[in-house]
């Protein structure tokens, strides 16, 4: 092709010097990118080194004289992935020559001894093995294939790819090469669009080819995708003259010709496929980052790189460093972009979506937690209350929500942000209040920025209640697990339409609740936080008589109770106005409601998490007319199953939109979901939980969103642990929430942080980072401390002062 055969756009790009066309090329990645970079942290599988092609430039390939076996053992793949899981990888990237069987007759025979036709049938095999025993996602780099082959391998592949490399067809280095024909690499390209598989491909720069042959490949991808939509990246890759291959003479690829061939794919390429080049391939890094590119490929703790092994890959801390010395932060993802994670019924078979799910966070990149996520299966579920649902298979040691694992410590290390999340923070310290588009912005904090948003965080927690960190003397009563209701995470619901799966149905009686409340009391218990499941028997008038029994029992107790769910459907099934109803339940002694059966206030995800529930508007409202009629309450939200970080905003915007019109919301709780026994995680269709980052993101930017509205932003050592709820108070937290005795809730989906703290806990947990602690009352009053409320019971439960009406 020559130049006046290209577009006028075309042309214009080569016509641009270079340091525009770079720097237009920046423009463009900051634009759709940002400050992040993506990386992906995988093992290499070299499972057959014999190909069918002699390319010029290939030190992979290898005839089976220099190889001990044609092809790897199951075993010895399965070896490779395990040390790769363990070590905190999310993908097994396959490599393999190009169908060996059809030129050496010994791949044929060893693939026929074990009963397959072809490399890819063994491929698919053994890809599924490493998906099923190590959760590693599978992506196959099997060259040029057939639609039927590349649907065989979407079975059992996350994702796949093969380097279109160029398209010229008379090139020396691939004389002996039929697979690398151009009409092939196009082929495959379509027929994986058309499968719609998440695809990776690329160009190789300095093989022969010249600048219109680069444009022109890079043309041919972009048309391929707007066809499809299936092109997640694109890897400029520069070649590098080897020893021992017949090109091991030729100059490498001259670096102003790499820089501007990863210039055009950014330009070339529409914005939703990313640009990557590999950082081994290159002494620095930051010419890359200054071309455009977004993506580092993979990265392996590991294994060697096999396609390249003479240039190690770098270590990653080292990629780390020089990602942000740049002024970009780092993030994991797994084999496929997030684009494709947040669509798996568009892009992924069946039988990959849980497994993607699985290893995933919340903006569909990888979970970030350092240490390894193996797949979790149930051995055994025992049917006594608070029952284990037993795990097997290989221990998972990354954090999560409620494991007994400590977090990494995600504040040690300088604060950097820069772009638009600089912007918004500085915005924030002015006073301006943030947005959807911030509050998005700041969720999407990774590394050194993670540390600049718990910064500003920590800065208004410090404007607004300085350095006293409270916690309030309380009792959990969950007078019941009996739930009419089918929330599809709950691990604490029993009944026979509930989806339960641990522990033994019970309904504590009036007597009994009211007894715990005098036990809480004598132990200097301030409040009792009630909160149950719906019972099936339970009229409105349930609600009242406990709390008048409680008041009864002891009558200056702060009774914090009843969800939103349980006062809306208490007034439902009396047919009594909730305003009216509320109005009652405050007569009788309800001094405050909790937030929770808030989930995600989003009614699309309602629809998944708890589809019979309460909606969002309904929620809202329960609260409005508890704070019209006088009551208190909280805002919670349970995060990190199925929801993306854009429905963590809208949550957090509602609620701010309902306390500037009626102010009565005292704090914020961050609840992380606890997947270990919740049945949506258990029937495979939730994450597990927030990563650690998430969860401190959460308290930091609900601390940003509500600045001014709300003072309290509460962390709860029960799901998160006393390690994590130490960062917690330095992103903006100042409240420990409850000393919590008979926590039930937690503990029935799994978490393992125990069941009650004491004072002497949480002074340990404050007092280093130079903070005070001080207990509370339920609505952020003083307290009497060391003294207890007088109580109306004795010992053995009888009723001591005789109550009026009684
Ligand atoms: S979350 Fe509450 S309403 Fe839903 S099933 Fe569990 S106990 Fe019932």
């Amino acid at each position: 092709m020559t130049v006046d055969q290209l577009s006028d756009r075309d042309r214009e790009l080569l016509e641009l010097p270079l340091p525009e066309l770079l720097a237009a090329a920046r423009e463009r990645r900051d634009r759709v990118h940002g400050s992040r970079v993506t990386y992906s942290p995988k093992v290499f599988i070299p499972l057959t080194m014999l190909c069918r092609d002699r390319c010029g430039y290939c030190t992979f390939a290898q005839p089976p004289a220099r190889l001990a076996a044609p092809y790897l053992l199951p075993e010895e793949v399965l070896d490779i992935a395990r040390r790769g899981a363990s070590m905190g990888c999310h993908e097994a990237l396959f490599t393999l020559g190009e169908r060996p069987e059809e030129r050496y007759p010994v791949a044929k025979d060893w693939l026929n001894r074990h009963g397959y036709n072809s490399t890819i049938d063994y491929l698919a095999d053994v890809s599924r093995l490493v998906l099923e025993e190590t959760g590693l996602l599978p992506h196959s780099n099997a060259g040029a294939l057939f639609e039927d082959e590349l649907a065989q391998l979407r079975e059992v592949s996350a994702s796949q790819g093969m380097m279109i490399e160029t398209l010229r067809p008379d090139l020396d280095c691939h004389r002996g090469a039929p697979d690398k024909l151009p009409e092939r690499r196009l082929a495959t390209l379509e027929a994986a669009g058309r499968l719609h598989i998440p695809f990776t491909t690329g160009i190789l720069v300095g093989i022969g080819e010249g600048r219109i042959d680069r444009i022109v490949a890079l043309e041919a991808i972009a048309e391929s995708h707007r066809r499809h939509g299936h092109v997640q990246e694109v890897i400029v890759q520069n070649f590098l003259p080897k020893a021992g291959t017949a090109m091991h003479a030729v100059p490498p690829c001259p670096e102003h010709a790499y820089l501007e061939a990863i210039a055009l794919a950014r330009l070339v390429l529409p914005d939703a496929v990313h640009v990557q080049a590999p950082p081994n391939l290159s002494d620095d890094f930051g010419p890359l980052l200054e071309a455009g590119i977004d993506d580092w490929g993979g990265v392996s703790p590991v294994t060697a790189d096999h396609v390249n092994p003479e240039r190690p890959w770098p270590a990653l801390d080292r990629l780390r460093a020089e990602t942000e010395k740049h002024g970009f932060a780092l993030a994991p993802r797994l084999t496929l972009h997030p684009e494709f994670v947040r669509h798996p019924e568009a892009w992924l078979d069946e039988a990959l979506r849980f497994p993607v799910m699985d290893r995933a966070d919340a903006e569909g990149l990888g979970r970030d937690d350092p240490g390894a996520v193996f797949p979790e299966r149930i051995e055994a579920i025992t049917a006594e209350d608070g029952a284990e649902v037993r795990q097997i298979g290989h221990d998972s040691t990354a954090w999560y929500s409620g494991a007994p694992v400590s977090p990494s410590d995600l504040l040690g290390g300088p604060a950097a942000a820069g772009g638009r999340l600089r912007e918004v923070l500085d915005g924030v310290l002015e006073g301006q209040e943030a947005g959807a588009d911030e509050l998005l912005t700041l969720f999407a904090a990774r590394g050194p920025e993670v540390r600049a948003v718990a910064e500003v965080a920590d800065e208004l927690r410090r404007r607004v209640v300085g350095d006293v960190v409270t916690w309030v003397a309380n009792r959990n009563i969950n007078y019941t697990n009996v739930c009419t209701y089918k929330c599809r995470f709950c691990g604490f619901s029993k009944g026979p339409l509930s989806l339960n799966l641990r522990g033994t149905p019970y309904l504590l009686d009036i007597d009994e609740i009211a007894g715990r409340a005098a036990d809480a009391a004598r132990m200097g218990a301030t409040e009792v936080c009630l909160q149950g499941g719906i019972h099936p028997n339970f009229d409105g008038d349930f609600y009242i008589d406990v709390t008048r029994a409680v008041r009864d029992a002891v009558p200056n107790i702060h009774v914090h109770g009843f969800t939103a769910l349980e006062v809306t459907e208490g007034a439902r099934r009396l047919g009594e106005p909730l305003e009216d109803y509320l109005r009652r339940l405050m007569d009788a002694g309800l001094s405050s409601l909790p937030g929770t059966a808030a989930e995600i206030l989003d009614d699309g995800i309602r629809a998944e998490l708890c589809p019979d529930k309460i909606n969002t508007e309904e929620w809202l409202e329960a609260h409005r007319t508890a704070h019209r009629v006088g009551l208190r309450s909280n805002i919670t939200i349970m995060f990190g199953s199925i929801e993306g970080t854009e429905h963590w905003v809208r949550h957090l915007l509602v609620c701010r939109d309902l306390q500037k019109e009626t102010g009565g919301f005292t704090e914020f709780v961050g609840l992380p979901f606890v997947h270990m026994a919740s049945p949506i995680y258990l029937q495979r269709r939730a994450r597990r939980g927030p990563t650690f980052r998430e969860t401190l993101l959460m308290h930091a930017v609900a601390r940003i969103a509500l600045h001014g509205l709300i003072d309290n932003i509460q962390g709860s050592w029960v799901k998160i642990g006393f390690d994590g709820i130490r960062q917690m108070l330095q992103a903006g937290c100042n409240d420990l929430g409850g000393t919590l005795v008979d926590e039930n809730i937690s503990r029935a989906a799994g978490a393992e942080h125990g069941q009650s703290a004491h004072e002497s806990d949480f002074r340990t947990l404050v007092e280093p980072l130079g903070r005070t602690l001080a207990q509370r009352s339920t609505l952020y009053g003083s307290v009497d401390v060391g003294s207890r409320l007088e109580v109306n019971r004795s010992d053995d439960g009888r009723l001591l002062i005789p109550v009026v009406g009684a």
